[in-house]
């Protein structure tokens, strides 16, 4: 049976890079389908609702979808579309690779190849754990850390590395002060890490961790921690790499997996052609990887890489003057 995608093209520069990254699919003869649901914006124009019951519909048929970019609408009342869909769909684990690439502002352009594996769903976002006292003068927040959210998370970390020859599981946390939730969270992660005998396990409080990979990024592999650590260090290390422009991410869940690039929709470049396609190309990448077609996915990572490299036709972000498509040209040229 052929695969079939749920594909959001999303608003701002998310059709744009969207056209181009399906344009490079194609050239990958994947045999996949593609089924175009609108979120966001786009989907309020066309029905009035922001995340359409035929959209969430669409992902749980599918179970894989590949997400533009979505404009939050400012404004009391709108909870983020990306916040629902994980809601909805229970994306526990937030996956988000930092790869090394050249003619980057990087300060890292090789060795770098890192994955964060980021608990999604407790841990202080969890939400309901925040009170202000009546005076307004104290504000507390409960964090609520469970057995069932660690292990699961981190046995999708362990399964990551085996899944993709990896050697080596950093499992993030501040057990020292901590002690309850952290210490929970480490606990359950020494019993799963128990049961990949081939993985080597390290553990790393997450201050040192920073520096760490600040100033020795290549000695990480696959990073798993719990929801406000991951959110902070995925970002840190998407800086490492050269920033938004290159930096992918995946939400994934037991019925439902969503693929996108980090970065938002743009609204200052939108519709001029320019976006820099690649995050969204290396969210493809993963999902790839996920779908278990990791030849084409290193395929595609290889065409990125040698268009870097050769700096061919890529988009001003990158310091050259091509466009979205040139840029995606450059790439099927070299598949
Ligand atoms: P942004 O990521 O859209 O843009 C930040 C800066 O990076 C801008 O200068 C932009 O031009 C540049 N940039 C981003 N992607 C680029 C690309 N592919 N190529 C070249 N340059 C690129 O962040 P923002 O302006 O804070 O957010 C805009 C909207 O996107 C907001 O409504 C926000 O809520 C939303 N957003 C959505 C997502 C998502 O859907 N996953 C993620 C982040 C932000």
């Amino acid at each position: 049976m052929s695969t079939t995608i749920a594909v959001i093209p999303g608003d701002g520069i998310g059709p744009e890079i969207m056209e181009a990254t399906l344009r490079v699919l194609e050239a990958l003869q994947l045999g996949f389908s593609y089924d175009f649901v609108d979120a966001g914006l786009a989907a309020q124009q066309k029905t009035g609702e922001l995340l359409p019951q035929a959209t969430l519909d669409a992902i749980a048929r599918h179970r894989v979808a590949l997400k533009s970019p979505l404009t939050t609408p400012v404004g009391e009342g709108f909870s983020s579309i990306n916040v629902q869909l994980r809601r909805q769909f229970d994306l526990y684990a937030n996956v988000r690779p930092a790869i090394s690439f050249p003619n980057t502002r990087s300060r890292f352009p090789e060795n770098v190849d890192l994955i964060t594996v980021r608990e999604n769903t407790e841990g202080a976002y969890a939400g309901e754990g925040q009170q202000v006292s009546e005076d307004g003068a104290t504000a507390t927040l409960v964090q609520k850390i469970t057995r069932r959210g660690s292990e699961r998370i981190v046995r999708y970390a362990f399964d990551l590395a085996r899944r993709e020859g990896r050697k080596k599981v950093t499992v993030v946390h501040k057990a020292n002060i901590l002690k309850s939730t952290s210490g929970l969270f480490l606990k359950v992660a020494r019993e799963v890490a128990a049961q990949y005998p081939e993985i080597q396990c390290n553990e790393m409080i997450v201050d040192n961790t920073c520096m760490q990979l600040v100033m020795r990024p290549e000695q990480f592999d696959v990073i798993v921690t719990t929801n406000l650590f991951g959110d902070i260090i995925s970002d840190l290390c998407a800086g490492l790499v050269g920033g938004l422009g290159l930096a992918p991410g995946a939400n994934i869940g037991a019925d439902a997996a969503i693929f996108e690039a980090v970065h938002g929709s743009a609204p200052d470049i939108a519709g001029k052609g320019i976006a820099n396609p690649c995050a969204l190309l290396l969210g493809a990448a993963q999902m790839l990887d996920h779908l278990g077609r990791a030849a084409e996915a290193a395929r595609l990572r290889t065409a990125i890489r040698d268009t870097l490299a050769a700096r061919d036709r890529v988009t001003p972000d990158l310091g050259g003057t091509g466009t979205t498509q040139s840029f995606a040209d450059a790439l099927i040229s070299r598949l």
